[in-house]
């Protein structure tokens, strides 16, 4: 190898490597193996329930499936929609998301208070996505929990401290991304929303999706992945590499509230959010 490109090879170790500590030190990290296959099978992330990989099981294959559809303004809790109309909004082989003229308030103006899932029973307030709407990178969670709820801001709590380290430690602002929920509105015991109130509410994140255009989607967690990307599979087994939604990457990776749970994510987290990172780096801005 030449030694122009092993110098370069070196550069670029010393600087993942310096990275990663920089980011495993900021998340408080310590004695962490890195590399070790130990961490691999620890403590999978919850799996999908039986009677939603039921439901599942039993929506249409995304090629038959309907456009978008958004739901308007109503006053009443809406009925539950049947199963196999679970994932009518979230085929990923539909066509792309035409950039949409609405505004974030236009949308947040007909989400109002609404009622159209149960979730509005217990919830203080419903926290809309926050964050640049100019912004190249969005995330994407499950739903509020209580700090949010209280707050009306999505990712407040220490789950939301750590996603911001991880933004700052992609050399990013918190200011320079967009962050929401699938669901807007604090599910009692901070159970997951079922994925009746997932298909409810998530057509509003989808218009805000088409609103702000984002490059990147970095999605968090099994229910978000499963509500956003119509995905079967594990975080675990999908994350680190990159999916369509309608012609907007979309990187799966590790809920900041898990990897609390289980430190030894956070080097895969690292890696995907690198990869993120080394995509905007190398994609010339929309906006430029
Ligand atoms: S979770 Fe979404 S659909 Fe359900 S009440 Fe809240 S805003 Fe409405």
């Amino acid at each position: 190898m030449p030694h122009d490109s092993i110098k370069e090879e070196l550069i670029g170790l010393l600087r993942d490597s310096r990275e990663q500590a920089s980011f495993l030190g900021e998340l408080g990290v310590e004695n962490i193996a890195l590399g070790s296959s130990s961490t691999q099978n620890a403590a999978a992330p919850p799996a999908i329930t039986a009677a939603a990989e039921a439901a599942i099981r039993m929506a249409p294959p995304a090629n038959q499936q309907p456009a978008l559809q958004v739901p308007r303004r109503q006053t009443s809790p809406a009925s539950p929609p049947s199963a196999d109309s679970l994932f009518s909004e979230a085929a990923t082989t539909a066509p792309s998301l035409a950039k949409s003229s609405e505004t974030l308030e236009q949308i947040w103006t007909d989400i109002g208070e609404c009622t159209r899932c149960g979730l509005c029973e217990g919830r203080t307030q419903v926290v809309n996505t926050h964050g640049n709407r100019n912004a190249r990178l969005m995330f994407v969670g499950e739903a509020p929990g209580a700090d949010e709820d209280a707050q009306g801001k999505p990712f407040v709590g220490r789950a939301g401290q750590l996603l911001t380290k991880m933004i700052e430690a992609m050399g990013m602002k918190r200011e320079n991304v967009i962050i929401g929920n699938v669901n807007r509105c604090r599910p009692p015991g901070n159970r997951q929303p079922t994925l009746e109130e997932a298909a409810i509410c998530r057509p509003f994140l989808f218009r805000e999706i088409a609103a702000i255009q984002p490059e990147v989607i970095v999605v968090m967690g099994n229910t978000a992945l499963r509500n956003l990307l119509e995905e079967r599979e594990g975080i675990s087994r999908v994350r680190g590499k990159f999916r369509d939604f309608r012609g907007i990457k979309v990187m799966p990776t590790f809920h900041p509230a898990y990897l609390l749970r289980d430190p030894s994510k956070k080097r895969e987290t690292w890696e995907d959010l690198k990869m993120v990172r080394d995509f905007l780096d190398g994609t010339p801005s929309r906006q430029d």
